[in-house]
């Protein structure tokens, strides 16, 4: 890509302007750079993962049961006597990292979750064996039980839900926003023309895709904003009232600002959903596992709601490519599907008449497994096994660590990093109990104001061209942060993720915007009308 025209910078998503900026830092090789621009974690879940390694070592012993007597081959293992073997395993292997973690996880699925060790072990085995296609092809079986069990716990918690719900493990976040576009478009769920809600700011993708040729949606946006601490106002979800809107899409808790949606707004969205019985909810809760007792809208509308949720970032898993769609079993997408018109419903018998004889009970989320892969490939669809394997372990590891250790290390790594930046800010941390700190939105006039007066503030909002202050930032100190305007903020400003740098990382890049602000604040004194240009800032 051409960095060297700014102007064409404008129309790129903020993650593809991230390589503007590091080309930008990048130019002095004297300084290290400072990246908090992307969502990456730094830190990850290691005894799920040692877990997995040893389950792997008692699976290759399984399987090397069979074909003795000929070298470099394995067989299937076998479910006959597999309890016993793995005993002997972790007997032999007693206090070996994620030994004990194997042995606590396949107590806890025979004692607490009532489910049979063997059939666990053996699922797990072939599993991480890769040695089979996926079947059921949606999710393994016991896998899907068990990831159940930590959604439920994450993003339900103590209320109330009457019925079960479906699981389709995906390829991430990335995978199941893909599927669900495509095949509620597949289904004339949503068509071309149709408008549909963005709660905001959010995920630029979220944004973006519903314009592209493939979908040519009509977005209104639900906004969220900072005098409001991020909650959506009832006026802006009265927006929601309108039965032109097909589809609601949001982000819980958001992303840039990392808050929850408070209990007042969620009952207000269910009121809502109450007179618009039609309305299809997406709700992406990819950073729920950040937040205490966080309550989804999958729980307080489980039949409207279609849940998003990824392993990448609470367990540092973006590689694993790791996540699921949930449906609950009754659901008005189904029943909407139904009550196509007939010369629909005949067109998508037709598109899903090679995987069942009865296609108009094909489920929904059934459907999205078959058009993930062009329907003609049903049978080689889902997730690769091992990633199913490893998404299973780190959701039995959550669901056994009661006191919620994990989840508090998570929180307080987030929280020193912010407390660490506005120290260095000079400025109090601002305090919100919806927030989950895994990124922060610095607003440009708030931090001004802040740092200096109200008059600066508003000058420094009429010189700043787009994006100027991140490149100069980028420029001069070799901070990359990205803009908050790309995913829809209204007033200037920069998204700093609290996940991929250390500590002391952020102490540097609140100094940093201290000292950019103190620049500013010089050429203001001077009542100079325009700032020194740098040579790449775009315009
Ligand atoms: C990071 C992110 C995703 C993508 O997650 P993957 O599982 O890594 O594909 C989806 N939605 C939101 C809101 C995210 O922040």
């Amino acid at each position: 890509m051409d960095f060297s025209k700014p102007e064409k910078l404008a129309s790129l998503s903020p993650f593809e302007l991230k390589d503007a900026l590091m080309q930008t830092a990048g130019k002095h090789a004297e300084r290290s750079m400072l990246n908090a621009g992307r969502g990456n974690p730094n830190f990850l879940a290691t005894t799920p993962r040692h877990g997995f390694f040893q389950l792997g070592l008692f699976a290759m012993a399984e399987s090397e049961q069979s074909y003795r007597y000929m070298e470099d081959i394995g067989g299937f293992p076998r479910r006959a006597g597999i309890e016993a073997r793995f005993e002997i395993f972790t007997k032999a292997n007693a206090g070996v990292a994620g030994i004990h973690f194997i042995e606590a996880a396949v107590s806890y699925v025979r004692d607490q979750l009532g489910l049979s060790a063997g059939d666990f072990l053996y699922e797990m085995c072939e599993a991480i064996l890769g040695c089979n296609y996926p079947v059921p092809d949606r999710m393994l079986r016991l896998s899907e039980h068990i990831v159940a069990q930590y959604v439920h716990k994450e993003m339900i918690g103590t209320h109330p839900f009457v019925g079960k719900f479906d699981m389709y493990a995906v390829e991430g976040g990335t995978a199941a926003m893909t599927y669900l576009f495509n095949s509620l478009r597949e289904n004339h769920l949503i068509e071309a023309g149709d408008t549909i809600a963005l709660g905001m700011p959010i995920f630029t993708p979220y944004i973006e895709i519903p314009k592209l040729n493939d979908y040519q949606l009509l977005e209104i946006f639900i906004d969220a904003s900072a005098e409001n601490n991020w909650q959506y106002t009832k006026a802006e979800l009265d927006k929601l009232l309108d039965p032109k809107v097909k589809a609601f899409f949001l982000v819980n808790p958001s992303n840039p600002p990392s808050v929850k949606i408070n209990q007042e707004t969620l009952e207000y969205i269910a009121a809502i959903v109450k007179k618009r019985p039609d309305l299809i909810i997406l709700t992406d809760d990819v950073y729920a596992t950040f937040a205490d007792n966080f309550v989804s809208l999958f729980a307080l509308c489980p039949h409207n709601t279609i849940l998003v949720y990824s392993f990448s970032k609470y367990f540092g898993a973006t590689g694993w490519r790791m996540g699921v769609i949930a449906t609950h079993e009754h659901n008005i997408i189904d029943e909407k599907i139904a009550k196509l018109p007939e010369h629909q419903r005949l067109e998508l018998d037709a598109r899903y008449c090679s995987i069942t004889t009865e296609p108009r009970a094909l489920k929904f989320i059934d459907r999205l497994v078959a058009d993930s892969r062009t329907v003609a490939l049903n049978h080689t669809a889902g997730v690769s096994t091992p990633v199913q394997a490893q998404m299973t372990l780190f959701a039995l590891f959550s669901l056994m660590d009661e006191p919620q250790k994990y989840k508090q290390s998570m929180k307080r790594i987030v929280l020193r990093r912010k407390e660490a930046l506005y120290r260095e800010l000079g400025l109090p941390m601002p305090y919100d109990a919806n927030s989950v700190r895994y990124y922060h939105l610095l607003d440009m006039e708030t931090l001004a104001a802040q740092m200096y007066d109200a008059d600066f503030a508003q000058w420094l909002v009429q010189q700043l061209k787009p994006n100027e202050a991140l490149f100069r930032l980028a420029d001069e100190t070799g901070v990359i942060l990205l803009p908050g305007r790309g995913f829809g903020t209204p007033h200037a400003s920069a998204r700093v993720s609290l996940a991929n740098l250390n500590e002391y990382d952020y102490a540097n890049i609140g100094r940093s915007l201290r000292q950019l602000a103190a620049e500013y604040h010089d050429l203001y004194l001077a009542g100079r009308a325009s700032v020194v240009p740098i040579t790449d800032a775009p315009e």
